[in-house]
């Protein structure tokens, strides 16, 4: 069955100019999130325009990801990296909680960049001029960005030895904590939540989303862990609603993400009306253990350096 933004999605497609439409009718529905350089060069190449253009172009595909039942106002942003790849972001609001758990599209498209790796912005285009709040976060992207890229490099050798009571939404949950962006606080976070998938011929039917902590010096445009992941999650072009389990890593200092993160929770699956538990752990600066800070046991981690 094709769901209403799927058919929404592919009507948008129509709409755009063509040849660019014919060539995104034969990629995957859940692949118009994100394009890689070549893919970009190609439908610059087709369209004879530039890359900043082609963003101008990919705004109404951007937009119709949108989730806007408070404002009913969609907001596309296209973000591109030093390398040429091109990341989609789009407003998401959360109907029945807090307006300010509301992301923007900018800091969808740049979160979006941020969960597949690149650190680097080099063009963001948008339909609506920056707000405040936007321009404060995609500042923080620029003071940032060795930040991000030493901590990344810092890690990059370090492999997580897990024993048996450590599982894989555990494991990227402790990934996404040590390599979140908080400077400020020092209250790292990070998020696994787990999906069921439909293919029941494979071994494994989940699949995991993580999401890690983007702090802001000024803290209010800061995202905390939990979009980040419903954000990529919905980059992917898939529903977010749903999720079986999940994991949350905090070193907490003098606040903590957790009760946002429950109550967002609860926001998400009140049409499934299933209550989702935290699985909440402490992280620690050297990952040598996890306490749970619900049922007090502890999960040691080996940390492998190779
Ligand atoms: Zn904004």
């Amino acid at each position: 069955m094709i769901s209403e933004t799927i058919k929404q999605r592919l009507a948008t497609i129509e709409q755009l100019p063509s040849p660019l439409n014919t060539m995104l009718k034969d990629l995957p529905i859940e692949q118009l999130g994100y394009f890689s350089s070549t893919q970009v060069d190609d439908m610059c190449q087709a369209m004879t325009i530039s890359r900043a253009e082609l963003g101008l172009v990919l705004l109404p595909l951007a937009s119709s990801f949108a989730v806007a039942p408070v404002s009913n106002f969609h907001v596309g942003a296209v973000a591109f990296d030093s390398a040429g790849n091109a990341y989609l972001g789009a407003n998401f609001e959360f109907a029945g909680n807090h307006i300010g758990q509301t992301i923007h599209a900018e800091q969808s498209a740049i979160a979006h960049m941020w969960q597949r790796g690149a650190t680097e912005l080099a063009l963001l285009v948008i339909n609506y001029a920056p707000c405040g709040h936007c321009r404060q976060f995609i500042n923080e992207v620029n003071i940032a960005d060795k930040i991000l890229r030493q901590a990344d490099d810092e890690n990059s050798h370090c492999q997580q030895d897990s024993v048996d009571t450590v599982d894989m939404a555990h494991a990227q949950a402790i990934h996404a904590h040590d390599h979140c962006h908080a400077p400020y606080s020092g209250n790292k976070c990070g998020i696994a939540l787990e999906y069921a998938i439909e293919d029941t011929e494979k071994e494994d039917n989940t699949e995991i989303v993580t999401g890690r902590y983007a702090e802001n010096a000024a803290y209010n445009p800061s995202l905390p862990a939990l979009q980040v992941a419903l954000n990529f999650r919905r980059m992917q072009g898939k529903d977010w609603q749903n999720i079986k389990r999940v994991v949350m890593v905090e070193t907490t200092t003098n606040f903590s993400q957790v009760e946002n993160t429950r109550s967002l929770l609860a926001s998400i699956n009140q049409s499934t009306n299933q209550d989702i538990p935290i699985e909440w752990y402490k992280g620690s600066a050297n990952q040598s253990y996890l306490y749970n800070l619900q049922t007090h046991a502890i999960i040691s981690v080996k940390t492998k350096h190779t």
